[in-house]
């Protein structure tokens, strides 16, 4: 791999070579004679605004929208680098438009908003739902990003997504329920402590007492230590997981079966990891520096430790692209009004189940055939897995249908052979 500054220079080429940026628009229909012409524009592209005035659900019969993202951040929290502002941010959020074009062959418009406050954003984006029939939320800082998801889900007709809590929740929640398998626990009785109370942690905390686990025993800590009730200013979302008594990040950490890692590089130690209870599990997924080091957390007992982290270099990455693409492909695929809780669970579902199937060897050699077999290093799919794909939309479609978000029903075999094809 190439050390940082022959990353950062290689990084820069691929992104200034002509035309700059990664993406760009396609047309998908005739346009080489005056008559093609004059269907895609005037006078012909009357006859579906015609069509989509009398009925606005036609808008996905006559128009990109339904397969159409709207990708869209203040740039307020960029992965690793902050508050960079929206402009600064348009390359990742191009980015994120070339994973969902690359793994579900979804549109992105990338939507960068200098808007700091938080009613004139909702207001914005609640504005655009003509255009999108999805909309993924992204690098927004908490705790903003808690009301802007929940106002605009509630204001919109189309799926609101905040990534950066959801598909971590989700694809760790993946995670949770394999190591679950291996270390043989149950969810109702795990004690789960969380190193971080941020928009991933919080959602993620969230997520897995959807999963099962009681949030009593749960405690998250911040840079203050655990969040007790008394503690000031403590939102409504982490209060169901506030503790009695307070204590810093190793007092909560000593017994644990899980910590979860969603905070900063390297504030875990080796002791800390030799204070949990038996066969631990740790997710630490501080990027790019995880809270403790793979290496660090193994040597740490003799024990079984599952480890993941965020990095693709060490087992069991945890990273959102193996949720988002997919999730928003089922979702947009039943024209879903919604990503709800049972969508979420049924995704995470989805991506335990394929971990513990035979993988396939083109999976196998695109990874410099290390061994994939489920087991501690082994709980989560990797990425270019092509079945992820045709696993995950399916079960979102489904759970979609059953929960009634849905506003169309498909027949799921074949909704599968359309994803194959
Ligand atoms: P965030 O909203 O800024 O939350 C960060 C949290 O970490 C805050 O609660 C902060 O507490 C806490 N924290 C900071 N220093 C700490 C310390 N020394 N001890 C204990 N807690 C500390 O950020 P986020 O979006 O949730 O992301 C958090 C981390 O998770 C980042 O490193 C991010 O890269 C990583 N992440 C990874 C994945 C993935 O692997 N797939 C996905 C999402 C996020 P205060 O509020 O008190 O400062
Ligand atoms: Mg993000």
């Amino acid at each position: 791999m190439p050390d940082g500054d022959e990353l950062d220079a290689d990084a820069l080429e691929y992104h200034r070579a002509a035309p700059p940026g990664k993406l760009e628009l396609a047309t998908t229909k005739p346009t080489s004679s005056q008559r093609d012409l004059s269907l895609a524009y005037s006078p012909g592209v009357a006859a579906p605004c015609l069509e989509i005035a009398a009925d606005p659900d036609e808008a996905y019969s006559y128009t990109a929208k339904g397969n159409l993202v709207g990708v869209v951040s203040t740039g307020s929290a960029v992965l690793g680098l902050g508050d960079i502002g929206a402009q600064a941010s348009k390359p990742v959020m191009e980015g994120k438009g070339v994973l969902f074009k690359r793994f579900a062959d979804i549109d992105v418009f990338d939507v960068e908003l200098d808007q700091p406050d938080v009613d004139a954003f909702v207001e914005t984006v609640a504005a655009m739902e003509p255009t999108f029939g999805g909309v993924n939320l992204e690098d927004i800082s908490a705790p903003e990003c808690f009301e802007i998801e929940a106002r605009l889900r509630e204001r919109m007709d189309v799926p609101v997504f905040h990534d950066d809590q959801h598909g971590t929740a989700i694809i760790s929640g993946a995670a949770l329920l394999n190591a679950m398998a291996v270390v043989d626990k149950d969810l109702a009785d795990l004690r789960v402590t969380f190193a971080g109370a941020g928009a991933a942690a919080t959602a993620t905390a969230e997520f897995y007492t959807h999963l099962g686990v009681a949030p009593e025993n749960v405690t998250m800590c911040d840079i203050d230590g655990i969040l007790t009730s008394e503690r000031a200013g403590l939102n409504d979302r982490v209060r169901p997981f506030a503790a009695e008594e307070g204590g810093d990040l190793a007092d909560a950490v000593a017994g644990a079966d899980v910590l979860v890692g969603l905070s900063v590089g390297g504030i875990v130690s080796p002791e800390m990891i030799r204070s949990m209870a038996e066969d631990p599990v740790v997710f630490a997924m501080a990027n790019p520096d995880p809270e403790i080091t793979y290496e660090d957390a193994k040597a740490a007992r003799d024990d079984t430790v599952v480890m993941a982290t965020g990095r693709s270099d060490y087992p069991n990455q945890v990273n959102n692209v193996l949720g988002f693409p997919f999730i928003f492909r089922g979702a947009l695929d039943v024209r879903a009004t919604d990503i709800d809780e049972g969508m979420k669970v049924a995704a995470a579902e989805a991506l335990a189940d394929l971990a513990r199937q035979d993988v396939p060897d083109a999976v196998v050699e695109a990874y410099g055939d290390q061994p994939l077999q489920f087991g501690p290093e082994y709980i989560i799919p990797k990425p270019l897995d092509p079945r992820v794909l045709l696993e995950v939309a399916p079960a979102v479609a489904r759970a979609a249908m059953d929960s009634g978000v849905a506003r169309r029903t498909v027949d799921l075999d074949a909704y599968v052979g359309r994803l194959e094809a």
